[in-house]
């Protein structure tokens, strides 16, 4: 009841002028409301209100979680006012592409986002979700999660992931897409056939299971296993199966170097055939041979857009991606496994054709064996020797040729290593990032500079990717308006996924707000030292509390669950 006077008294002061209103004590509502004020009054800001539309000075009042008024509010009262002039005030950033997962269990205050400005999360991408569970590698998930997260996983669908995930506190807001992927993991396994008549209507049957508990779209990974497995016709009819009000597409392609146009035109096909809105995580033309592919990428997607479908994509701000060392080796050598793997490393007979592969496809990267720098070691004792260096640095000191210290840091580690691949480059980059349909995304979890969360150096992304885009591209290069970079981390993404009360400055609209010094506002992380937050945000408001103030973390946990 409460609620809807509440609503009411807002329309109608938003059109008659708040802070008239405010004090002319026409009815009881409103006296209630001015007895108490608002809980947070943000004062002479400059508002970018998402939509792309000019900013303007302009305060704002929050109560209850919700933005209740804007205009001028010079008057009124509130239990905590920021004072922004000489600050923009924007809606709280959306990251469409996160890997945050099951990080808050142990980083619940979401550390490297919120100080980003990010205040809502997408995860579930990549083809990976926390639910379904099952299929043959569910007992090495369950080991797995035990040893990163101390406790045990005891949900196996989407629905009891998000139950249980909303019993817990944390900072940011979370959503989640199914993934194809675990779909197929736990209705066909790992095995790299066709899904029969059968399976195919078992999964679409878990497409629907999951959607109607609550992820907002779906999501594949097709370089990764089993996501790879599946073809072009199934994903149709598995995106078929989800309902029109979640039909969200989101893909990381098939490619995203040599075949990265064939792997756009999967893409669509699948979009225009299943009637999905497409969204293309992290495009990208990856490899020195394919970086003049960016122009045509982009006119691909931008036929399809006159051809009447939604076509979207996502990108972060940075020119290397971040996998598995082992990345760099031919498919057919990691076939059945690690074992395996490295038996074929040792074996004479067949480590001249891999060699051929692998440095062929580093040949391709920005600066050869300098464009792969070793992130992250799984064995303490390697630690100290690799961690942070390139292969060209490493082959060095190692007095090794690159590929032997590579075939080296693979056995000694187990298999147990990831790296960054400078794979891109900054024209390209700013042409996709620059492209009216590319939103901003970090395709990284939350990280924090202290234990347990910065015990591998982290991609940079991960800390800095929302600044960078205001700073770098914005600010610097000028790749767009200021306006019009901030709509690709709010409304835009809001409107993609049908976060209807997110994602702009509006009456009414959840209070997600990011205030931060367009002079000032920098990312400080960098591939070698990457657990270092950014500067020039000094406040971020969850939900209508505030989380980080005057640049620090405040401990609170407003952040909430979002279903469909
Ligand atoms: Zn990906």
């Amino acid at each position: 009841m409460k609620q809807i006077n509440r609503r009411k008294f807002i329309q109608s002061s938003s059109i008659l002028g708040f802070s008239t209103l405010f004090f002319s004590a026409a009815s009881s509502n409103i006296l209630s409301l001015s007895s108490n004020g608002f809980d947070i009054l943000i004062k002479n800001g400059a508002i970018i209100d998402g939509t792309g539309k000019k900013e303007f000075i302009a305060d704002i009042g929050i109560k209850s979680g919700l933005i209740a008024a804007i205009g001028n509010l010079s008057d009124a009262e509130a239990k905590t006012t920021i004072d922004s002039k000489g600050l923009k005030v924007a809606p709280g950033f959306i990251d469409i592409h996160s890997h945050t997962d099951t990080d808050l269990i142990i980083n619940p205050k979401a550390e490297s986002k919120i100080r980003q400005g990010v205040t809502t999360e997408i995860t579930g991408q990549d083809g990976f979700s926390f639910g379904p569970l099952g299929g043959p590698e569910l007992e090495i998930t369950l080991k797995n999660f035990k040893e990163d997260y101390g406790e045990e996983l005891t949900w196996r669908t989407i629905d009891d992931f998000l139950d249980n995930f909303s019993k817990r506190k944390f900072s940011i807001n979370l959503a989640t897409m199914v993934g194809l992927g675990s779909i197929r993991e736990f209705v066909v396994g790992l095995d790299d056939r066709a899904a029969t008549a059968e399976e195919l209507t078992r999964m679409q049957n878990e497409v629907k299971i999951a959607i109607e508990a609550g992820a907002i779209g779906l999501s594949t990974g097709l370089e990764y296993t089993p996501g790879s497995f599946a073809n072009t016709s199934e994903l149709i009819e598995l995106c078929k199966a989800a309902p029109e009000y979640a039909r969200v597409y989101a893909t990381h392609m098939r490619n995203e170097d040599d075949t990265v146009l064939e792997a756009i035109n999967e893409a669509i096909e699948i979009a225009e055939k299943s009637k999905s809105r497409l969204q293309i995580s992290h495009l990208k033309v990856s490899g020195k041979s394919n970086w003049q592919k960016a122009d045509d990428a982009l006119a691909l997607i931008d036929k399809a857009i006159e051809r009447g479908l939604e076509v979207h994509a996502d990108r972060y701000t940075y020119v290397a991606y971040h996998t598995n060392l082992s990345n760099l080796f031919p498919l057919w050598s990691r076939d059945g496994g690690n074992e395996k793997f490295l038996e074929r490393l040792k074996d004479k007979s067949l480590i001249g054709k891999i060699r051929e592969y692998s440095e062929k496809k580093v040949s391709n990267l920005d600066g050869d064996w300098n464009g792969v720098l070793i992130s992250s070691v799984g064995k303490k004792e390697f630690k100290d020797q690799y961690q942070g260096k390139t292969i060209k640095q490493i082959s060095e000191e190692k007095n090794l040729e690159p590929f032997g210290a590579i075939v080296n840091i693979l056995l000694e580690t187990e298999n147990n290593v990831m790296m960054m691949g400078f794979g891109m480059e900054e024209s390209s980059t700013e042409k996709i990032l620059a492209h009216p349909r590319v939103m901003i995304s970090s395709d990284a979890g939350s990280h924090a500079p202290y234990p347990p969360m910065n015990k591998s150096i982290a991609h940079p992304r991960a800390y800095g990717t929302f600044p960078r885009a205001i700073a770098k591209y914005q600010r610097e290069r000028k790749i767009c308006l200021l306006e019009e970079m901030i709509k690709k981390m709010t409304s835009l993404p809001a409107d993609k996924l049908n976060l209807k009360d997110r994602g702009r400055i509006a009456v009414d609209k959840n209070a997600d707000i990011v205030i931060f010094d367009y002079n000032k506002i920098q990312d400080k992380a960098t591939f070698t030292e990457p657990h270092q937050y950014p500067e020039g945000i000094p406040y971020v408001i969850v939900n209508g509390e505030v989380v980080i103030d005057m640049g620090e973390h405040t401990g609170a946990m407003p952040g909430k669950l979002i279903r469909s």
